[in-house]
Parts: structure tokens; C-alpha cells; sequence
């Protein structure tokens, strides 16, 4: 490949730095996805860092500039492995880049400037970022998040592809003859590995703004389908999965149960307690029926103190077994609120698809005059649709 060696390792300082302001302008639309200033940062030293290796034997200092330049690189990757782990699991090690970069100065001041190997110090250096390239890929393909899954492979492709590029500069440098490597002497290995170096570090950059992106949806799409108060899903997304499962169940003649659950007296629990401890026993209530529910239902906040649970492939009987249990459950809950103790109780009623119809609107009109009843019947109980109101004839 006829390429020059400087004139890449320019260009891929200048791109790398470039990104890194793309990066830090993504991360300013990207609230608080965490991760992304790491990223920037992590760009910056890497630029910045091949930047310096461009002044190789044209400044007197030339042998401290190489040094330095090694560590800000390896510092980088540092801060785009912490980064990483901080947009997937929003922690990460701090101590990382500061590790590595004190391996790489210690690994530079030996072969630069203690016992000068020009050869040992390319093979040494590659196989250190070709370590820590893969680690940054590792920790991409690991514990996905489905919505997330072609950004992590795209990003993580492009770090495994740097570090096998990395690998095979250090195997290549170590079998050459001594004398004859030198980081603009005409090997083809250099240009290669900057030219790939360079497209690679483009494709890291798309990919850590293809993350953000998808997280952004991802987060948006949540959003708009849950209640911000409780965590459940909210009355759309509800009617959404119903339609859903009425059409499932129609092809397989399946039976769809609801549960219609209200807070007794939660009035009263205002006016007394305040609002905010008035959500904050939604909140325990919605804790403690997302613990009571199996997987695959549904469980929404409907309006108000009312929540709904959608039940596929359920009787009323079934549900009925269920929903006891969620009232004894809630009713056994002793809430703590600074030195205010207090319980409550909820009222349940549930239909089904046999008795009420596949129609969403009419299941949940059955469980809530089913719900109803409960209210009129002292509360704190469970009844079932079928039971009070027994079709005509
Ligand atoms: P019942 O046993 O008959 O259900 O009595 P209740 O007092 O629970 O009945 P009602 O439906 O009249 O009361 C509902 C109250 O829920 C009225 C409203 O102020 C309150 N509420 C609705 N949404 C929220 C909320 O998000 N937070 C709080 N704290 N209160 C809410
Ligand atoms: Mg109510
Ligand atoms: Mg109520």
C-alpha cells in the first residue's frame, strides 16, 4: 500500500479529535445518558495522543513526546472502556485510565529513554491497546439490551477490528529484522494499520452516537407507554396489549381475564396523610401487585387510585385466586411514613373473556361494576363478575 505514514497518522489524530467534539455535542442533547463525556474525553487523548507521535524526530524533545504520546493513547481507550461501562451499567472504575496510563509511561520511559529498543517498544505498545481495544469490545458484546443490540455490535466490531489490527502490527514488528522498524521507515505495516486505525475510529464514533440515539428512543418509547408515578404501564399502553391479546385469543379461543383494583378510602388517606404520602401508596401498591402478578400479565395504572390487570389465558376463577392473594398481600403491608404508620386496603373485581365478551370495554365495565360491588359489600374483598350479575334466562 503506498501510503504515507505521516500523512494517516495526521489524519487520524485530526478525526479522532474531530469525533470527540461530535461526541461531546451529542452528549449535550443526550440529558443524562452517562457515558458520553467519557467518550469525548477518551477521543480527545487519543487524538491528541497521535497527534504528538506526528513530532517524532522533528523536535529536539522528541523522545518525551513519544512517551507522552503513548500514554494519553492508552489513557483514551481508558476513558472509552470507562465510558462503556458507565452508559450500560452507569458505574465505572475511575482508576482504569490512570492504571493503564502508568503501565504504558513506565513500558515507554524502559524502551524510549532507559534501554531505547525501538522494535520492543512498537511490539509492547501494540499488544497493550490490542488488550485494552478488546476489552472495550468485550464489555460491548456482554449482558446486551435488545434494543441496543446492532449499535453494541457495530461499536464492539469496530474495536475488535482495531485490536486485531493492533495484534498483527506487533507480531509483524516482533518477526522483522532487527533495524529495519522504525514508525515512518517505509514498511507497508504502518500505513496499513493507521489507514484502518483511522476508518475504525469513524465507526467507534458513529457507533457510540447510534448507542445514544438508540437509548434515546428506547427511553422515549418507554416513557410514553408507563406512568411516571408508579412505573405500570399507563391506560394507552394497556389498551394497546388488550387489543393485542383480543385478537390473539380470538384465533386460539383463549380466555383474557381483568382485575379492576381500587384503593378503599383513599380520600380519607389524602385528606389525613397529605398527598405525597397518598403516592407514595400508589407507589407501594404498585410494588406489591408487580410482585404478586405473574410475567406475562399486565399490570396498568388506569386512572386515579385505579389499576388494571390484564391476565392472558385466565378464567375468572383463576383471577379471582390471584387477586385474593394481591388484597391479602396489600392489606398486610405496614407503611412507614417518617412516624406515621399506616394500612390499607383495596377492593378487586374481575371478569373474563367467557362471560363478558373478547370485548376490552366490556371486560373492564364487568370488572368494574364487579369492583363495585365489592365497595357496596364493605370492601377489602374480591368479587367476581359473574357471580352478581348472572346473565338473563
Ligand atoms: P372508595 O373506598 O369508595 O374508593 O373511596 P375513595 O376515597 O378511595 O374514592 P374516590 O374515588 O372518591 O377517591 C379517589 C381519590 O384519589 C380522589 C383523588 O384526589 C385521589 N387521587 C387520584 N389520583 C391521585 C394521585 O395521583 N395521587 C394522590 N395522592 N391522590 C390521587
Ligand atoms: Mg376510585
Ligand atoms: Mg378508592
Amino acid at each position: 500500500m503506498n501510503l504515507d505514514s505521516r500523512t494517516m497518522l495526521v489524519m487520524m489524530s485530526a478525526l479522532t479529535i474531530l469525533f470527540s467534539g461530535l461526541l461531546t455535542l451529542a452528549g449535550l442533547h443526550a440529558g443524562n445518558t452517562r457515558g458520553v463525556q467519557h467518550w469525548a474525553l477518551g477521543g480527545l487523548c487519543i487524538g491528541m495522543g497521535l497527534g504528538l507521535s506526528y513530532f517524532q524526530q522533528e523536535i529536539s524533545a522528541s523522545t518525551w513526546v513519544l512517551v507522552f504520546g503513548a500514554t494519553l493513547a492508552i489513557a483514551g481507550i481508558g476513558f472509552q472502556f470507562n465510558g462503556i461501562q458507565a452508559f450500560k451499567s452507569g458505574h465505572c472504575n475511575i482508576y482504569i485510565p490512570w492504571i493503564l496510563a502508568g503501565l504504558v509511561f513506565i513500558q515507554n520511559i524502559w524502551f524510549v529513554i532507559l534501554h531505547p529498543d525501538v522494535h520492543a517498544r512498537a511490539v509492547a505498545n501494540s499488544l497493550v491497546y490490542s488488550l485494552a481495544n478488546i476489552a472495550c469490545a468485550r464489555a460491548l458484546f456482554i449482558r446486551i439490551e435488545q434494543p441496543l443490540r446492532t449499535a453494541y455490535w457495530f461499536t464492539g466490531a469496530s474495536f475488535a477490528i482495531v485490536s486485531a489490527t493492533l495484534l498483527i502490527r506487533g507480531i509483524v514488528v516482533f518477526l522483522a529484522p532487527p533495524n529495519t522498524y522504525g514508525l515512518y521507515s517505509p514498511t507497508p505495516i504502518n500505513p496499513a494499520s493507521f489507514f484502518i486505525g483511522s476508518m475504525m475510529q469513524m465507526c467507534m464514533s458513529f457507533g457510540f452516537v447510534l448507542m445514544i440515539n438508540y437509548r434515546l428512543s428506547a427511553d422515549l418509547q418507554k416513557l410514553a407507554l408507563s406512568d411516571s408515578l408508579t412505573g405500570a404501564l399507563n391506560r394507552r399502553s394497556l389498551e394497546q396489549e388488550a387489543a393485542r391479546l383480543s385478537a390473539r385469543c380470538t384465533r386460539t379461543g383463549d380466555s383474557l381475564a381483568v382485575m379492576m383494583i381500587d384503593v378503599d378510602h383513599f380520600k380519607s388517606i389524602n385528606d389525613r396523610y397529605g398527598h405525597p404520602v397518598g403516592d407514595e401508596v400508589l407507589r407501594r401498591l404498585a410494588e406489591v401487585a408487580q410482585k404478586t402478578i405473574r410475567s406475562d400479565d399486565y399490570f396498568a395504572r388506569y386512572g386515579g387510585e385505579e389499576f388494571c390487570i390484564l391476565l392472558p389465558s385466565t378464567t375468572e376463577k383463576d383471577a379471582w385466586v390471584l387477586a385474593d392473594r394481591l388484597r391479602q398481600n396489600y392489606e398486610a403491608q405496614v407503611m412507614e411514613f417518617g412516624d406515621k404508620v399506616l394500612r390499607s386496603t383495596i377492593s378487586i373485581g374481575v371478569s373474563d373473556s367467557i362471560h363478558a365478551g373478547l370485548q376490552f370495554s366490556s371486560l373492564v365495565a364487568a370488572a368494574d361494576q364487579a369492583m363495585y360491588r365489592a365497595k357496596q359489600a364493605g370492601r377489602n374483598q374480591v368479587i367476581m363478575h359473574s357471580l352478581c350479575f348472572k346473565p338473563a334466562g
